[in-house]
C-alpha cells in the first residue's frame, strides 16, 4: 500500500534501542539512557512565563504562514548582530523545528535524481528528507583522523554534475566535530565555485567548548548568503524540544518556496511557542552559559573516562553533546557464545548486559562508532560509563568458526520498473542499436539458457544478471548455426536513461535499462518463453507451485494474501509430497494428459519463504542471494515477529525475514534432499487459493465456470498497485484478442484434465485449511 519511497524507510535504530530501553525499564530494570538527543535541563523560565502571557492574551489563532513579525525581526536582528548580515523579513521563515526546515527545504529545492552531498557521520534524517524528496544523497565519509571534518579532496571527489546542494551540520550530531571559520570557509570556497546550494544545520551553533569560535555560514558575504539556506532552531541552545521551534534565513526565492511548501503542509509553528521564542532571542542568555559550562565539564569528565576503557578512542568533540568512540575493535568478540559483529549488535550487547542505552553508528553510516550523549547527569555518566567499561570486560574473543561471507548482490534498483509491452519495430531496433553501443566488448557476457526447449539468448553488461541467469536456467549450446527463439538484453549503465523494460512480440525481444533486479529479468524470461512457446509449442505457463504426490501433480494457485506460502510449506512437510515447482511451470497436451514442466535449474524463493520453512535458511546461506537485509535501517516488515530480539541487535550478518524482495537462487534438490523433488508430472488437479470471508469454504466448479473464474483472475501485481491478471498471471507480456482466445483454449483443455478446486482460506481456520487442501490433493 505504501509508495516504495516510504516503503524504503526501516525502523531507526534510534527507535528501537530506545523501545528495547523502555521495555527493560518498565520492567524494573534500571537502564541509563544515553542515546537521548536532547538537553536535560528544563525551558528557561522568562521563556515560560511568555508563553503562559500569551495564552492569557489569547494569542492563540493561526499567524502569519512564515512566522509572527516579532519573531522573524528578533531571527533578523540575531544575525546582523553576530554575522553582520541583512536578513529581510521575507528572507526568514519559522518553522515547527528546524527538522521541518531542513524538510522543506529538501522539498523547495530538489528535483529527481538531484544530488545532495551528505558528509558522514550524518544526522540520521538527512537521507531520508532528501529521499522523500526525491533527491539522491551522496555520502562523503569523513575519516576519525581529521576529526570528522571533511577535506576538500574528499568532497571534490563527491561532485558530479548532478550535485544541486550539500548538508552542513556545524557542529555535527553525531560526532559534535565543529569547523573553525578557516576550515568552513574553505569548504564554502568550493562550494560557491561549484554553484552549490548549502543547507547549513547549525542547531548545535550554541553548544561549543573550550572557547571555540564557531562562525555561522550567514557570516561570509552577500555572494555564500545567496546561495545559502541557514537552519537553525531553539531546542537545543534554549533546551526547547518539545516546543517544536525552528527558523531558517536565505534567499528570498528559497524562503519562499519553503514557505509554499510549509502552507500546505503544517501552515504556521505553535503561535504560543513563537512568543516563547521571541522572548528566547531578546530576553537574558545567562542560561545558555549555564549550560553550555555544565555540558563542558561532563564532555571533559566523560570524555576522560571513555578514553580509560581499553581499546576505545574518542576523539575531543568540539560542540554539541554528543561522543562518538570508535568501538569497532569489539565487533568479532563474543558473549557467552553470541558474536558482536556490527555497533547495532555492540549497542544491543550494551543495552542488555550494561543497562546502558546509546546510539549505534550505523544509524549515522559509520558502524565503527557508537553515540553516547551526555544529556544527563553526571551521575548518571559516572555509573554509566562504569557499566558499559565492566560490560565491555565481559567480551572475549570469538572463537566460533566465523559463517562463510553470503555470496550475496545488493542491487540498486530494487523492484520492478515500468514495462513497455508491444513497442513498434524502429523502437525495438533503436533499442537494441543502443545496447549494443552501450556494451562494450570487454563487459559483454552471452548466454542461452534452454527453457522447455525454447532457447533464448540472453546479451548483457551486467555481471549479476548473468551470473544469476546462468544459475537460473539450463544451459543450451551456444552454437553458431543455433538461432535462439528469443532474446534478451540486460543492459546497465545506459547514459540518460531511467530504469526501463521493453518488449517486442513480433521480434521476440525483451530489453531491460538500468536495472539489474533480477525478478525483472526472471519475469521476462517467463513471458517471454511463454509468449513463443504458446505460438510454437502449445506449451502454455502457470504461474503457481506445484506438487507431485505419488505420481499425481496438483497446481498450486495462490494470489498475494490467500496463504499460498503457509499451504506451500505445509505440503512440503507431507512426506509424500515432492516439489515440482515454486512459482511458474510449464504445461502441455501429450496423449491426451496435461504433462507439467519444470524448466528452471534452481528456483528463485523470497527468502521470507524460510518464516515458513525455517529449514531452507541454511540452504539460502549456501545460495546465490539477492537484496538481502543486512542493517536494522533495511528492515522492510511491518510486524516483525522478532521485535525486540531483532537477530541484526543481535550481530547477525543478515535476516532472510526483513524484505518480501530478498530472493535466493535455490537447489530444488536441496530441498528435502534426494527424491523430494521431480522435473515432470501429470496434472490431475488444479487447487486455486482465495480469502474471501463470505464465499463457500470450497467450491468445485464446472470446466466452464471454472474457466471463468481462472480467466477473471485477480493479483495484485509488484508492477504497482492492484491489477487484475487474467488467468492469474502476472507474466503474461501479450494480451491480444488472439492470443488470449489461445490461452483460453490451453486453459480449457487443462481444466477439462485437471479440475479445479477452490478452497476459501478466508473461511477457516488456518489448520482446517492445511487439511482442506491435503485432502483435495489426495482426492
Ligand atoms: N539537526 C540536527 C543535527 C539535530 O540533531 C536535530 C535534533 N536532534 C535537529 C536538526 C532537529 O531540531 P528541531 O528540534 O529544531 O527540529
Amino acid at each position: 500500500m505504501l509508495s516504495d519511497r516510504v516503503q524504503r524507510i526501516g525502523f531507526s535504530s534510534t527507535l528501537r534501542i530506545s523501545a528495547k530501553a523502555g521495555q527493560m525499564q518498565r520492567e524494573g530494570i534500571d537502564v541509563i539512557d544515553l542515546s537521548v538527543g536532547e538537553p536535560d535541563f528544563p525551558t528557561p523560565s522568562n521563556i515560560k512565563d511568555a508563553a503562559k502571557r500569551a495564552l492569557d492574551k489569547n494569542l492563540t489563532k493561526y499567524t502569519a504562514n512564515d512566522g509572527i513579525p516579532e519573531l522573524r525581526a528578533a531571527i533578523a536582528k540575531k544575525y546582523r548582530d553576530e554575522c553582520a548580515a541583512d536578513y529581510k523579513p521575507d528572507q526568514v521563515i519559522v518553522s515547527t523545528g528546524a527538522k521541518q526546515c531542513l524538510y522543506n527545504a529538501c522539498i523547495a529545492l530538489l528535483n529527481k535524481g538531484d544530488e545532495v552531498i551528505i558528509p558522514a557521520p550524518y544526522w540520521v534524517s538527512y537521507p531520508h528528507m532528501v529521499n522523500l524528496a526525491k533527491g539522491s544523497p551522496v555520502y562523503v565519509p569523513t575519516r576519525e583522523a581529521n576529526g570528522f571534518r571533511m577535506t576538500i579532496e574528499e568532497l571534490s571527489r563527491a561532485l558530479s554534475a548532478k550535485t544541486k546542494a550539500i548538508i552542513l551540520n556545524n557542529p555535527s550530531n553525531p560526532t559534535g566535530a565543529a569547523y573553525s571559520p578557516d576550515q568552513l570557509l574553505k569548504i564554502v570556497d568550493v562550494c560557491m565555485e561549484e554553484g552549490l546550494i548549502i543547507i547549513a544545520d547549525e542547531i548545535y551553533e550554541k553548544l561549543i567548548y573550550d572557547g571555540f569560535t564557531l562562525k555561522s555560514v550567514a557570516s561570509f558575504g552577500e555572494k555564500v548568503r545567496a546561495r545559502s539556506v541557514v537552519i537553525n532552531g531553539f531546542s537545543k541552545s534554549y533546551s526547547m524540544t518539545g516546543w517544536r521551534l525552528g527558523w531558517a534565513v536565505g534567499p528570498r526565492e528559497i524562503i519562499e518556496g519553503m514557505s509554499k511548501v510549509q502552507s500546505h503542509a503544517t501552515s504556521n509553528a505553535t503561535s504560543i511557542a513563537q512568543w516563547a521564542g521571541v522572548e528566547a532571542l531578546t530576553g537574558p542568555q545567562f542560561e545558555i552559559g549555564r549550560m553550555r559550562q555544565e555540558f563542558e565539564r561532563r564532555r571533559n569528565a566523560a570524555l576522560y573516562r571513555l578514553n580509560s576503557i581499553p581499546h576505545i578512542s574518542c576523539a575531543k568533540p568540539e560542540g554539541a553533546f554528543y561522543l562518538f568512540p570508535n568501538a569497532s575493535w569489539y565487533f568479532d568478540k563474543q558473549f557467552e557464545g553470541v558474536p558482536i559483529r556490527n555497533s547495532a549488535g555492540l549497542a544491543y550487547f550494551l543495552l542488555k548486559h550494561g543497562h546502558v542505552a546509546l546510539v549505534p553508528g550505523e544509524a549515522f553510516g559509520a558502524d565503527a562508532f557508537i553515540r553516547l550523549s551526555y544529556a544527563t547527569s553526571m551521575d548518571n555518566l559516572e555509573k554509566a560509563l562504569n557499566r558499559i567499561a565492566e560490560a565491555l570486560a565481559k567480551l572475549k574473543p570469538t572463537i566460533v568458526a566465523k559463517k562463510g561471507a553470503l555470496n550475496h548482490t545488493v542491487t540498486k534498483v530494487r523492484e520492478f520498473s515500468e514495462l513497455e509491452e508491444s513497442i513498434p519495430l524502429e523502437l525495438r531496433d533503436a533499442l537494441v542499436a543502443e545496447a549494443s553501443s552501450v556494451m562494450s566488448y570487454d563487459s559483454y557476457h552471452e548466454w542461452n539458457a534452454n527453457i522447455g526447449g525454447v532457447v533464448l539468448k540472453l546479451a548483457t553488461n551486467s555481471p549479476h544478471l548473468v551470473d544469476f541467469w546462468m544459475d537460473n536456467w539450463y544451459p543450451s549450446p551456444l552454437e553458431s548455426d543455433l538461432e535462439p527463439h528469443g532474446l534478451l538484453y540486460g543492459v546497465k549503465d545506459a547514459p540518460g536513461r531511467e530504469p526501463r523494460a521493453f518488449y517486442s512480440s513480433e521480434t521476440r525481444t525483451a530489453l531491460t535499462f538500468n536495472t539489474a533486479f533480477y525478478p525483472q529479468l526472471r519475469a521476462l524470461t517467463l513471458g517471454l518463453v511463454d509468449d513463443i512457446a504458446g505460438r510454437m509449442f502449445d506449451m502454455f505457463l502457470i504461474a503457481g507451485a506445484c506438487v507431485d504426490v505419488n505420481g499425481k501433480g496438483v497446481a498450486l494457485i495462490a494470489p498475494p494474501g490467500s496463504g499460498g506460502s503457509t499451504h506451500l510449506a505445509a505440503l512440503l512437510r507431507r512426506p509424500e509430497a515432492r516439489l515440482h515447482s515454486y512459482d511458474g511451470f510449464f504445461v502441455r497436451r501429450v496423449n491426451g494428459s496435461m504433462v507439467a514442466d519444470s524448466v528452471e535449474r534452481k528456483f528463485l524463493v523470497r527468502t521470507d519463504f524460510a518464516k515458513h520453512l525455517s529449514e531452507l535458511e541454511p540452504l539460502f546461506d549456501r545460495s546465490k542471494l539477492e537484496n538481502i537485509v543486512t542493517t536494522r535501517d533495511g528492515c522492510e516488515l511491518e510486524g516483525c515477529p522478532q521485535y525486540g530480539d531483532c537477530p541484526l541487535d543481535r550481530g547477525e550478518t543478515h535476516c532472510y525475514l526483513a524484505s518480501s524482495r530478498s530472493v535466493a537462487l535455490l537447489d530444488p534438490y536441496w530441498i528435502g534432499g534426494n527424491g523430494k523433488h521431480v522435473k515432470r508430472t501429470v496434472l490431475s488437479k488444479v487447487i486455486l487459493l482465495k480469502r474471501d470471508t463470505t464465499a463457500a469454504k470450497v467450491q468445485k466448479p464446472g470446466v466452464d465456470a471454472a474457466l471463468r473464474l481462472i480467466e477473471e483472475g485477480g493479483f495484485t501485481s509488484d508492477r504497482g498497485g492492484y491489477q487484475s491478471e487474467p488467468f492469474y498471471n502476472p507474466y503474461q507480456l501479450v494480451r491480444t484478442g488472439d492470443r488470449m482466445e489461445l490461452v483460453r483454449r490451453h486453459w480449457k483443455s487443462l481444466l477439462s484434465a485437471a479440475p479445479l478446486v477452490v478452497i476459501n482460506t478466508g473461511a477457516m481456520g488456518p489448520e482446517e485449511a492445511k487439511e482442506a487442501v491435503w485432502g483435495e490433493v489426495l482426492k
